[in-house]
């Protein structure tokens, strides 16, 4: 019988308010611009009427759970914070209706989309893919997930992020340019969603750097809250 050359990694499993249950993740999904505040200041302007939302992904080798100290990441002087709600996928779902979608969700979580923006600006300048901007290891920080069962359906709520108490992004998701059930209605039109599945759902206004030695600590009303340390290089 055929046997495995050595121990495949276990996918990642992330903590659930409230529980002993972990949330295995499959893939993530990342929203790349989902506030008119931050779009604007990366210099790009969104006309939700000629476009869709625009996604990219990050491995699930990528997660880092609240609460860790991570090292400054390498190949870049220009690491920035984007603190972004996130979507806990449950249920399958291929080209959902957004009527629908809610069911879809098994729950919300804060997430740190953590991003080298002088190699994703670099990649964008040149026509390239963001992978080595965006997917890197330990750029996908994520909070415990609340059961959508638990807080409802979240359509408002204020986020937020400080670095070493100063607040630095201050938003509410109801500025969101698409809409959860919109998300998850497009999003299910290219991939079948599976549970498992996150989904980072775009940073607001105010990203910024972040030096090694920081602590970011962020919160969205009524889901929860989200730090990260940042140290030096090793
Ligand atoms: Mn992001």
């Amino acid at each position: 019988m055929a046997q495995i050359l050595f121990p495949p990694k276990v996918v990642p499993l992330a903590p659930i308010v409230g529980s002993d249950l972990l949330f295995p993740i499959r893939r993530i999904f990342c929203v790349g611009r989902n506030y008119k505040a931050h779009a604007a200041e990366m210099g790009i302007s969104v006309d939700k009427t000629q476009e869709s939302p625009m996604y990219f992904m990050k491995d699930a080798s990528a997660y880092v759970p609240s609460g860790s100290r991570i090292p400054y990441p390498p190949m870049t002087r220009n690491l920035h914070h984007e603190i972004e709600l996130v979507l806990a996928i449950g249920k399958a779902g291929f080209e959902l209706r957004e009527q629908d979608a809610w069911e879809s969700l098994y729950g919300y979580a804060v997430g740190l989309d953590m991003t080298r923006r002088d190699l994703q600006q670099y990649a964008r300048r040149n026509g390239q893919p963001w992978d080595t901007g965006k997917n890197y290891e330990q750029s996908a920080v994520l909070s415990s997930i609340l059961p959508q069962a638990q807080c409802g359906r979240i359509e408002a709520a204020r986020i937020a992020l400080s670095v070493n108490g100063t607040l630095r992004q201050s938003a509410n998701t109801r500025d969101f340019i698409w809409s959860i059930p919109e998300i998850l209605a497009d999003l299910s039109r290219y991939y079948h969603l599976e549970p498992g599945d996150l989904v980072y759902t775009g940073t607001p206004e105010g990203v910024g750097p972040v030096a090694a030695g920081d602590t970011l600590e962020g919160s969205i009303e009524g889901i929860g809250t989200i730090r990260l340390e940042v140290t030096s290089s090793p």
